[in-house]
């Protein structure tokens, strides 16, 4: 293969969360077909998207990679955003340790505290004996201190309040990228957002 289109690309949804990364061949099929756009940075910091026709157009600097068609030269994209999601794997957020842990940002969901990992449990906020599920509407991080004043009840009961009512999350776990890949400098702000996104697969038992 023509080592300009082995290049890897990295691959944005549409709400420009990485989701992936794919070879510059199959960033360039997705890109002809019009399920994806190329994403570029702007010496401002912008980003611009380019369809197909439009980045058919853009001149390549002498630095950059290009690969050569009968009839055209185009620019290796860094970046893409998908316009579908089907083109790619789908996941939900893993119901983990981890992700809960993500979602309250390692803060007590009573006091507001922000505590390290280890001296957090997770709280069923309905106590599990009266039937609270263990599921991501009832449960919640909770420092130790809150843990014991609350005990085995309701937060009405125990008079604490949530800080926030918790629900499962909206984000996509960010589940195929390679880190040990070489990042174009285009992918650092995309990597940056994902940090948060990786699901490490820690199993909660109920
Ligand atoms: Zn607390």
């Amino acid at each position: 293969m023509n080592t300009a289109l082995s290049q890897h690309v990295l691959v944005l949804n549409r709400l420009w969360q990485a989701v992936n990364v794919c070879t510059a061949k199959r960033a360039l099929t997705l890109l002809f077909q019009g399920h994806a756009q190329v994403v570029l940075n702007e010496p401002d910091g912008s980003f611009r998207t380019y369809s197909f026709s439009e980045w058919r157009d853009v001149p390549a600097g002498t630095h950059e990679e290009t690969v050569h068609t009968i009839s055209f030269r185009i620019r290796v994209p860094r970046v893409i955003l998908l316009f579908a999601f089907d083109r790619m794997p789908k996941k939900e957020v893993k119901f983990t340790r981890h992700n809960i842990f993500e979602r309250d940002r390692n803060m007590c969901q009573y006091c507001g505290g922000t505590f390290d990992r280890k001296d957090l449990n997770l709280d069923h906020v309905i106590p599990r004996d009266r039937g609270g599920p263990t599921s991501w509407e009832n449960i919640v991080c909770s420092c130790i201190e809150c843990n014991t004043i609350k005990a085995n009840r309701t937060p009405t009961e125990a008079g604490m309040h949530l800080i926030r009512k918790p629900k499962r999350p909206k984000w996509r776990p960010f589940v195929q990228i390679n880190f040990t890949l070489n990042h174009h400098d285009s992918w650092k702000h995309f990597i940056d957002l994902a940090y948060w996104n990786v699901e490490l697969g820690e199993d909660v038992q109920a």
